[in-house]
């Protein structure tokens, strides 16, 4: 049984008895670890608020090696996701975010630089402007550190390199876009604006860390619908918080 030690958000929280429950993290050294935590259901617990979904912490776990959970040992809490009550939309922003991780990532299988990508993500939604962006840039971000980064200007079945029309086909189940050649007699196959294609490619290049302007998407709705449609995919069951985010297809209110 080894004492690890690492820093975490919590990705869910299930209870298990009358005092404990059990809590799946997303750990920047570890990847996803499920950990029993002892306790954490009693009005006084040693973990301060730590156990919160959304919430960064510092861990330390008991590893086991057998087929028994791992034993959270301690964690205090370093940082809150702080957003108004009311704002059900930053939430849901959140919980999404949680959702994929906790669908798309194994225990044990570190990504670091996704953990810090969530991080600043998570502090930008707190009061960024425009929600779209900031989202769909996560998602790209985390398709890639995944390999499942979409292709948006060759053509996933023959190489050849997509003419720029107006609109271009994306097929979901080769993740990227395909020629018009290719796009004979497939099925499956989403046409989008070209301008949709040129800004999610963008996207996935942003780097979060030097509080880079966004901006706003043109094509929010096609975006947004591309966006469900390629992880909905790669997931391969309905995502939960996915459907109550119809709000970042809408135009925002000029400020
Ligand atoms: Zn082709």
């Amino acid at each position: 049984m080894n004492s690890e030690k690492t820093d975490g958000v919590v990705l869910r929280i299930v209870e298990f008895s009358e005092s404990s429950c059990i809590v799946t993290w997303f750990t920047r050294d570890f990847g996803k670890v499920t950990t029993m935590a002892k306790g954490a259901r009693r009005r006084k617990n040693p973990y301060e608020g730590a156990i919160d979904v959304l919430s960064f912490s510092k861990i330390v776990f008991l590893h086991k090696r057998s087929d028994s959970l791992d034993l959270l040992t301690e964690a205090k809490l370093e940082r809150r996701f702080r957003t108004a009550a009311k704002d059900l939309h930053r939430l849901y922003c959140g919980y999404h975010l949680l959702e994929l991780l906790n669908c798309l990532t194994d225990d044990f299988d570190p990504h670091p630089a996704l953990y810090d990508q969530l991080e600043r993500t998570l502090v930008r939604l707190e009061s960024e402007e425009s929600l779209a962006p900031l989202m769909t840039c996560f998602e790209l971000q985390l398709l890639k550190e995944l390999g499942h980064s979409p292709e948006w200007k060759f053509c996933v079945n023959c190489g050849v390199e997509i003419e720029r029309h107006s609109r271009v086909a994306f097929a979901p189940v080769e993740g990227g876009v395909v020629c018009r050649r290719c796009r004979v007699g497939r099925r499956q196959v989403i046409s989008i604006a070209r301008q949709v294609a040129d800004e999610l490619e963008f996207l996935s290049r942003a780097n979060l860390s030097h509080g880079v302007e966004l901006g706003r998407l043109g094509g929010l709705g096609e975006t947004r619908g591309l966006m469900g449609q390629i992880l909905q995919h790669l997931i391969g069951r309905p995502l939960r918080v996915l459907p109550l985010l119809g709000f970042l297809g809408r135009p925002e209110p000029a400020k």
